[in-house]
């Protein structure tokens, strides 16, 4: 069987028609294989969604009880029957709950692995590589530029600045599913042991991170802080509050953003950042090319990113290579918006 008689992008997302499902679609659909929490891949308005309990939870927190007519969850390492071909969840390293679908019919073996990173991460299960006949990768890193280092270092930088200004407040921007979350616990790993304030916005996630056993330490709401309490103290907020007139509210605040955007120089210059932490929960460069390498897969689909690069290094390896053109999924850093009455002064 041809790997494009198995799956095929369309108007809707990625199609399997011998299974009756699309993986991530971005129109609603009958019924739906999703692979993580972010708001570009995990949509309300499907049928049936079947997806790991923790992505399903994230759904349900975000779109309330009624985001799908029915649910099913799936474990890593299960492997579920739809029509005539077989899906298995595997870790994809990227956020709680997130992962690579591993569609299976006959001898052909198709990995689709949504957003990833190989990197390590204290907040969820580590990426597995999975041998599979044709990988459809992500790019949003997908330049020879972006190479991530170690986030640990990153979280030093922080600290070394808190240390430096006693009384400023530091405001870090970061996602509130995952990244957040993340950045809490590398706080907690490098033996910062006081609260860490929290825009209203991360504060439901974040909680039901500790839910699943990701322990954050001592939380606090900044809502309701006297201004000249916040001195010396570390608060997560989303990135777009970041920049909002929220931000009066911090004595002279360091603005940190943690993106691997932070790379780049003219990014963080121009969102007026002060403090870029170049901690991502992508691949970078290095990462897609040594996986794709790993997987053995003879044919790579490239979506959602830089996919030119990455396609001609595949191309210039031996391997078969296209981008997939796949419509609807962003980075979800530059497209998360507040959640209504989060941005008061
Ligand atoms: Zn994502």
């Amino acid at each position: 069987m041809r790997p494009q008689d198995i799956l095929m992008p369309v108007a809707a997302g990625l199609a399997c028609k011998a299974g009756g499902f699309h993986i991530d679609p971005v129109r609603p659909v009958e019924r739906a294989v999703i692979t993580h929490g972010h708001s570009d891949h995990a949509r309300a308005g499907h049928g049936a969604v079947l997806a790991t309990q923790e992505t399903l939870d994230m759904m349900r927190l975000r779109y309330g009880d009624n985001f799908a007519a029915t649910t099913q969850a799936i474990a890593y390492g299960e492997e579920i029957r739809l029509g005539d071909v077989t899906v298995k969840f595997h870790p994809a390293g990227h956020v709680l709950g997130s992962a690579q679908i591993a569609v299976s019919c006959k001898a052909t073996r198709i990995v689709a692995s949504g957003d990833y990173k190989d990197a390590p991460d204290p907040t969820c299960a580590p990426f597995e590589v999975v041998p599979c006949d044709v990988f459809i990768t992500e790019a949003t890193f997908g330049l020879p530029v972006f190479r991530h280092g170690n986030a640990a270092d990153e979280i030093k930088k922080l600290l070394a600045s808190v240390k430096l200004f006693p009384e400023r407040a530091h405001l870090v921007g970061a996602y509130s599913l995952g990244k957040a979350q993340r950045v809490i616990a590398l706080l907690r790993l490098a033996g910062y042991d006081a609260p860490i304030y929290l825009h209203g916005a991360m504060e439901k996630i974040t909680h039901y991170y500790a839910s699943r056993g990701v322990a954050p330490g001592e939380l606090r709401a900044v809502k309701g802080m006297k201004k000249a309490d916040l001195a010396g103290t570390i608060t997560l907020a989303p990135p777009t509050a970041t920049s909002d007139i929220w931000t009066r509210r911090f004595p002279d605040p360091v603005t940190a953003f943690a993106s691997g955007w932070m790379r780049v120089r003219a990014r963080a210059r121009q969102r007026g950042v002060e403090l870029p932490l170049v901690i991502s929960d992508h691949a970078d460069w290095d990462g897609l090319t040594a996986t794709i390498a790993a997987t053995g897969a003879g044919e790579v689909w490239v979506t959602h990113g830089q996919e030119d690069a990455l396609v001609h290094w595949c191309q210039t390896n031996g391997l078969a290579a296209r981008p997939l053109d796949l419509v609807g999924y962003g980075d979800e850093e530059e497209s998360e918006t507040l959640p209504e009455g989060e941005d008061e002064a």
